[in-house]
């Protein structure tokens, strides 16, 4: 498979990438779908995404205001999800960690409809792959209030892991704590949403007092060669989305990506999607722009892609 996607990158040619197995460890399932899928299985004519958005706000903005209207509540949330494992299907991603808002369970009618509803999408579209659904919790919530639901939805054996996103530095880190002490008792990967906007020492702090043993994105710790070497030295995986950091602005262009430099100081990196309905990029694209724009070479990202098959849960 090394030489199939070496080859692929090399020839630009996308058939060979797409037979390739592949990860994705960070997708936000309600926003995982392709806009080309949506348009197709609604039957409408959804404006393409922008080339950039103003940060976080600028992005949601879009997302409410342009795809919404075509997909709303419940009902538009199951179309979307459907979406996301038929893109896994079709672009042979053989490790997927889906993450879904907590908001979501009671959406969709409690948790044993949302855990029937999911594992019908897996088992129809991609039963052959390790699918490892994690749990998110927004950066403003209440922990206290949220902690209630926690056991239910921790014991149920259905998440595999959990994460905290929707900005930065909104409340301490020791807030999470409760969050993470219970994830711990029943032994879900730790993850959090750091270093995207926030400082590399955030990543550092962020991993020293929850424990975390994976980032989503992480980018910044790269201005640090202290917190990289600390990440290195302690085995912690940046799952890192070159698309989203160029398009919401926090990454000038692709040929600046700092994954470069982190992988290069022995920081272990996987290449993710995000949210690909916002950004455009399927996973085998990701890979593509990286190498075209000369920012690591066809050996390293299929290193890269093979460290993403590694499951550590
Ligand atoms: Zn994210």
């Amino acid at each position: 498979m090394k030489n199939l996607f070496c080859e692929g990158l090399v020839e630009n040619d996308v058939s060979k990438l797409l037979l390739v197995p592949k990860s994705d460890l960070h997708n936000h399932s309600g926003k995982g779908c392709t806009i080309e899928w949506l348009k197709e299985k609604l039957k409408v004519n959804i404006p393409n995404q922008p080339a950039s958005f103003d940060g976080l706000e600028g992005m949601q903005q879009w997302f409410t205001e342009t795809i919404k209207p075509y997909c709303r509540g419940a009902e538009g949330l199951l179309i979307r999800w459907e979406g996301a494992f038929a893109e896994a299907k079709r672009n042979n991603i053989k490790r997927l960690s889906m993450n879904f808002d907590v908001s979501v369970i009671d959406l969709v009618g409690g948790m044993d409809v949302f855990v029937r509803t999911i594992n019908e999408y897996h088992n129809r579209y991609c039963p052959d792959i390790v699918f490892e659904p994690e749990l998110t919790y927004l950066s403003c919530c209440d922990i206290a209030q949220e902690s209630d639901k926690m056991d239910d939805y921790f014991s149920s054996g259905f998440f595999k892991s959990i994460d905290v996103c929707g900005g930065e530095n909104i409340q301490p880190f020791e807030t999470f704590l409760p969050l993470y002490r219970k994830a711990e008792k029943y032994h879900l990967l730790k993850r959090m949403h750091v270093g995207e906007t926030g400082s590399a020492e955030d990543v550092k702090k962020a991993v020293e007092i929850l424990g975390l043993q994976e980032i989503h994105h992480g980018i910044n710790a790269a201005t640090s060669p202290e917190v990289m070497a600390f990440l290195a030295d302690n085995q912690i995986q940046l799952n890192v989305c070159p698309s989203s950091n160029v398009k919401l602005r926090y990454v000038a262009d692709y040929k600046y990506h700092p994954i470069r430099i982190l992988y290069e100081s022995g920081v272990k990196v996987t290449i993710n999607t995000d949210d690909l309905l916002l950004f455009g990029s399927t996973i085998e694209n990701e890979y593509i722009l990286l190498y075209r724009a000369g920012v690591l070479s066809a050996e390293q990202l299929n290193d890269i892609r093979e460290n993403g098959l590694n499951s550590r849960i």
